[in-house]
């Protein structure tokens, strides 16, 4: 084999001759991003995310295609290349049609799994399910009686017929299961924070924080813990013993309870001395708190977007005391995003909080989608609990009620590169998206797969790997243009299409167009 000489990133390397710039990159050790390209298999197209520069011509190529010349000067990274990694993942997102994320989960505060949660309560698993809503919700039963449901409000179930019933079936997980789950404690970390009230936000920050082996200890006027929840709401609305439940389980993990302990600015002043941070979750702001140095605006404590850093070094503030419009589920949410920020702190990072990951939104279901998206959930009407006015399902109900939901949610919301390179590339959706998008369609014709066109960006890896793998009909490009689809020659299902290589073929597929049918 010959080799030739040639530069990459200013560094002298030898390829072997007809060798691509991708692969004599990636043995130099550059990673490039790609998506269409598979070693596995033969290269006919180019989504252009691979493109590289030519130094002394300026030229941009895709690596995947163009190969190594003797005497090439090749730049795989600078702003001109990302410019156009981004233009080329917009214009995939221009047409592409599908939610990263369910709608109900991205309207609710805390970000909860919903989609899944309904999977595992329709298939009965409700101990599984009451973990899933506690990886974010620390007051499960609480905020089922409580919240006023922002995500049944963008659940697109809503237009088809009626929202799924989401709250009651957070509900549920709490009241139909025995025990709460035993979440697995990070080790001792040696670090302390106090957290000032335990109201719901001041509860859950101690909960997550807990759970990641820091000590919390909480100071509270009051001499039972629950804030606004003990001492605001009604008990026709919310039953305390609900709440003394959900707090036992919070204390359980570890707590320090101080109970009838007012903190004035002396108090406040030793806290900051004493603990590794403080966390601020009184509810309301009082103005005795100026005294504490804490910026305001004589109603709020002005805190950092995202991370909820006050002022004042070291010091958090999360739930009503940083706004004005007051929501239980905020607070709880605020909480437990406050964790990762004061993780972040500890660990000597950058303090920005959660950073959410790019998320493609489809919009609206149009109506000739309805029967796409009914596929995947039951055609019974919203179910209703039987009993008195404030009464919650039975097992019965809820899993009837769960099985409605539409898995609106992308099945491959993980892995999908196309996800991974927009966030990377801070991509936008919208820069080129089109007015009218083509209906989208679920294809369900195989017993692992479901095919969704409007999320495939054309790659073809899937029609030369069933090629390859000698499917007796596999799948082709059918159409032409901006019509090209990928489907199944002589008219036959996916099922005929796949005889062999379901599995392969959605390991293989870069987006979530073709993925598992159980994921
Ligand atoms: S295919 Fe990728 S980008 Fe599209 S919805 Fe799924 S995860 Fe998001
Ligand atoms: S149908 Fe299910 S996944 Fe879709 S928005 Fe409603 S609850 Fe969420
Ligand atoms: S369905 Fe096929 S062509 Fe479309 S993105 Fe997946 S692998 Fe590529």
């Amino acid at each position: 084999m010959s080799m030739i000489k040639l530069k990459i990133n200013d560094i002298d390397i030898q390829a072997a001759e007809g060798e691509s710039l991708l692969e004599a990159s990636a043995k130099a050790g550059f990673r490039i991003p790609t998506m269409c390209h598979n070693g596995e298999l033969e290269h006919f197209t180019s989504c252009m995310i691979c493109v590289v520069k030519e130094k002394t011509s300026g030229k941009l190529f895709p690596s995947c295609t163009a190969r190594a010349m003797d005497g090439m000067d090749i730049i795989t990274d600078d702003e001109e290349i990302s410019e156009a990694r981004k233009l080329a993942l917009e214009l995939l997102l221009s047409e592409h049609a599908g939610d990263c994320e369910a709608p109900c989960r991205v309207s609710c505060p805390a970000f909860m799994d919903i989609p899944l949660m309904n999977r595992l309560i329709a298939a009965g698993q409700f101990d599984e399910a009451l973990e899933v809503v506690m990886k974010d919700i620390a007051l499960p039963g609480v905020l089922g009686r409580i919240c006023p449901a922002p995500c049944e409000g963008a659940c697109k179930r809503k237009p088809i017929d009626e929202a799924v019933s989401i709250c009651l079936l957070k509900r549920a997980t709490a009241d139909l299961t025995k025990k709460s789950p035993v979440f697995k404690k990070a080790n001792p970390t040696g670090k302390r924070v106090a957290i000032i009230g335990a109201g719901p936000a001041g509860l859950s920050a101690a909960f997550y924080l807990q759970l990641k082996g820091v000590q919390a200890v909480i100071y509270d006027k009051y001499t039972k813990p629950g804030g606004a929840l003990m001492y605001a709401i009604a008990d026709e609305e919310l039953d305390k013993t609900v709440l003394a439940k959900e707090i036992e389980n919070i204390e359980k993990t570890g707590v320090e309870f101080h109970p009838g302990t007012e903190v004035d600015a002396d108090a406040f002043k030793k806290l900051r001395k004493e603990f590794d941070a403080v966390v601020v979750a009184t509810g309301d702001y009082s103005p005795q708190m100026d005294s504490w140095g804490l910026e305001n605006n004589g109603r709020q404590v002005a805190v950092q977007k995202g991370s909820y850093l006050t002022n004042l070094e070291r010091v958090f503030a999360v739930g009503n005391v940083n706004r004005s419009v007051k929501m239980a589920i905020r607070s709880a949410a605020q909480g437990k995003e406050v964790v990762t920020a004061i993780l972040q702190l500890f660990n000597e990072e950058i303090v920005t909080g959660e950073v959410r990951k790019f998320n493609s939104t489809l919009g609206r279901l149009l109506p000739e989608e309805f029967p796409e998206y009914l596929k995947e959930g039951s055609s019974e009407k919203r179910q209703h609990p039987v009993g008195e006015k404030h009464a919650g399902f039975d097992k019965e109900l809820a899993q009837k009620e769960a099985a409605r939901c539409l898995h609106c949610d992308c099945r491959k919301p993980d892995s999908c590169k196309l996800r991974d390179y927009a966030g990377e590339y801070q991509a936008s959706k919208k820069r080129f998206s089109y007015t009218q998008r083509k209906p989208l369609k679920k294809v369900i014709q195989h017993d692992l797969l479901v095919y969704e066109p409007g999320k495939c960006i054309k790659c073809g890896i899937c029609v030369r790997l069933t090629a390859k793998q000698k499917e007796r009909f596999g799948l082709t490009f059918i159409g032409r243009g901006f019509d090209v689809e990928i489907g199944v020659p002589f008219g036959k299902n996916l099922a005929e299409a796949f005889e062999k290589t379901a599995k392969e073929v959605v390991k293989a597929c870069p987006t979530g167009a073709l993925a598992g049918l159980q994921e």
